[in-house]
């Protein structure tokens, strides 16, 4: 339970922090709130040489409206998430996932940027990012570049940064007009990461037919995944009972789903149509009173 050595570097600026990551990009870290970091390093899944902590870099914490997105910083923690008035109002799917993210301790250090690099499978993030096509801005010495989601997640625990490369901030669409969005999951009765975890937006066209639905998935594959075969079956129908229980049959077609001890493949893919069947009606209802 204790850590080999390391050396331990606290940039003050980006720049400084980009240049000791790209130095240390072979043997060195990242740090930024611990929470998934610090658990290896002690079980020795995580051997650093080098830890460069982001922790100082207060630029990297905002919640901000940009060019109709809404842009959030790197090391924003899921409790300033949780609780932005902004999100609120322009993306509650956002606020309603740190919810449901660990405990109160985890969600006052953890940050979004630091989840999303890592990629865990039962991560919680990941579903809303691919559901609403959110974009990754990564900065290193030689510049910045913005990445889909799409591309973000490669596989278990790896994303498309390069080594060295620093995740500063990722973008969100805002919630349109006549639009619902939705995450619920189900949580491993011991750990609380995402069994399955489904993110869902709905918009309707005036006469409440499904304009565009989206549905982001988490927990069931070794990386978070859009149930396209899902929105396709949604869009242009009436978003009733029958229609949403169809369509939501599809949320694990084509999937090699995951396996484990507390949740067979079988079931977690079970999981996966029962929890979009209930996060694409509660979007529904979110827009309908709007
Ligand atoms: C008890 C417990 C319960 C938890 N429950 C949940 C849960 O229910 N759902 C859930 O989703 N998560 C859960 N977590 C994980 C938690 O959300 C972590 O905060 C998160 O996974 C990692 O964020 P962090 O800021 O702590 O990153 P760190 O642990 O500091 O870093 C994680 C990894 O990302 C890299 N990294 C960090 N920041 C950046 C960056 N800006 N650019 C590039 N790479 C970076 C690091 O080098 C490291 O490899 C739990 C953790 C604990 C300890």
């Amino acid at each position: 339970m204790i850590p080999e050595n390391f050396e331990y570097h606290v940039p003050k600026t980006l720049e400084e922090a980009a240049r000791l990551a790209v130095q240390f990009a072979d043997d060195g870290k990242l740090l930024a709130g611990g929470h998934s970091l610090i658990p290896m390093m002690k079980l020795r899944l995580a051997v650093p040489k080098h830890v460069i902590d982001l922790g100082r870099l207060e630029g990297l914490r905002y919640i901000r409206e940009a060019d109709g997105k809404i842009e959030i910083g790197a090391l924003t923690t899921h409790f300033q998430m949780e609780s932005s008035t902004l999100l609120k109002a322009k993306c509650p799917m956002l606020p309603e996932t740190a919810r449901e993210i660990g405990d109160v301790q985890v969600r006052n250090k953890g940050t979004v940027g630091g989840s999303l690099a890592h990629a865990d499978p039962a991560g919680d993030w990941p579903a809303a990012a691919v559901a609403l096509d959110a974009e990754f801005q990564g900065v290193s010495t030689t510049g910045e570049r913005w990445v889909p989601a799409a591309e973000f997640f490669v596989d278990l625990m790896t994303t498309s940064l390069n080594p060295g490369e620093i995740l500063t901030a990722i973008r969100f669409p805002v919630l349109p007009d006549r639009s619902g969005d939705a995450y619920i999951k189900h949580p491993h009765p011991a750990s609380g990461f995402a069994v399955v975890g489904i993110a869902a937006r709905v918009t309707l066209d005036p006469k409440g037919v499904v304009e565009t639905a989206r549905v982001g998935i988490t927990g069931v594959n070794s990386k978070p995944y859009r149930a396209q075969a899902v929105e396709s079956a949604l869009t242009g129908k009436s978003p009733s009972s029958k229609n949403l229980a169809a369509a939501a049959s599809h949320a694990a077609d084509g999937i090699d789903a995951n396996g484990d001890l507390y949740a067979s493949g079988e079931y977690r893919s079970h999981l996966a149509k029962v929890f979009t069947e209930r996060a694409l009606a509660l979007a529904v209802e979110r827009a309908a009173v709007k």
